[in-house]
């Protein structure tokens, strides 16, 4: 290399001469690269403070094997809504509640939504001594908080329970909506994260999360013709419009627009309401980005 920066010595900076001009430029951003992840493990350890102290341990007692265990449960009045995703997914200041919906019984399995738990007839106790707690090995012993695996893994288990004792439909939609949710949060912090097989991973929680959504679809389509509203805790306006929402996140732009529609026509919507469903026709429309 010459010595293109020569020249300089009269200043004093006679060194600089064989200063590779862009020598760094890919040092400086692996620096950046390495400085945003570690700043993103600070924030996930800040978070994680933050979400211990919004947490309490509540005794449970099993409705099927009377096993008393401790669950984790949010504080009254600490989860504090920042904002909704198009499908109603809530995001909170402090703590993400959605990982703490599910109550589970470590030692027999059996698992549910928590205002669902001590609700269970002596049939389908039955049916879950035999077909889950007859073959479960254990609940892993969570940490402090749980992480969104342990969420995933316990709504997956409350799913299985639903099917199994035969719950309702609106149910289990119910459960699908609430995974598709915790595996787009769980994306959420790979991404922020960014390890090195970022890419895949991400891919991979995004495919989950659409058939899990394809899924709530369904159930929620099925429950809408043949059950009595609310559906689970969704009303008709709410069940409605999330029909709408799920229809346009999986593609279904027609369906999305026609069931929006049902809400933007109906004098009896709010207006709330009534603002998300043009926002969902908007989209459907390419007037606006989802
Ligand atoms: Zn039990």
């Amino acid at each position: 290399m010459s010595d293109m920066l020569s020249g300089l010595e009269s200043l004093g900076l006679g060194g600089m001469g064989k200063m590779d001009i862009f020598e760094d430029a890919a040092k400086i951003a692996q620096q950046e690269k390495e400085a945003a992840r570690k700043s993103a493990i600070d924030a996930a350890q800040q978070a994680l403070l933050d979400e211990k102290a919004c947490l309490l341990d509540k005794t449970q007692k099993c409705r099927i094997c009377d096993f008393e265990f401790k669950t984790k449960s949010v504080k009254t009045g600490k989860a504090k809504l920042v904002s909704q995703d198009i499908d109603l997914r809530p995001r909170y200041k402090e703590i993400d509640s959605v990982k703490y919906g599910v109550i589970a019984c470590p030692v027999c399995g059996y698992a549910a939504l928590q205002k669902n738990f001590e609700v269970l007839t002596s049939g389908q106790a039955a049916l879950i001594k035999e077909k889950i707690s007859s073959f479960f090995t254990g609940l892993p012993e969570p940490g402090e908080t749980y992480t969104y695996d342990d969420a995933i893994q316990r709504h997956k288990l409350a799913l299985v329970n639903a099917v199994v004792k035969r719950g309702k439909t609106s149910e289990r939609a119910y459960l699908c909506l609430i995974l598709a949710w915790l595996l787009r949060s769980k994306r959420e912090e790979v991404e922020a994260l960014a390890p090195d097989d970022v890419e895949k991973q991400s891919a991979a929680l995004k495919a989950e999360e659409y058939d899990f959504l394809n899924k709530a679809l369904e159930g929620f389509n099925q429950a809408y013709s043949k059950e009595n509203f609310p559906l689970y805790v969704l009303d008709e306006q709410t069940s409605t419009y999330l029909i709408a929402a799920l229809n346009l996140e999986v593609g279904n732009k027609e369906e999305a627009m026609r069931w929006a529609g049902k809400i933007i026509f109906n004098q009896n919507a709010p207006d709330r309401i009534k603002d998300k469903a043009r926002n969902i026709k908007e989209i459907a429309e390419g007037k606006q980005s989802l």
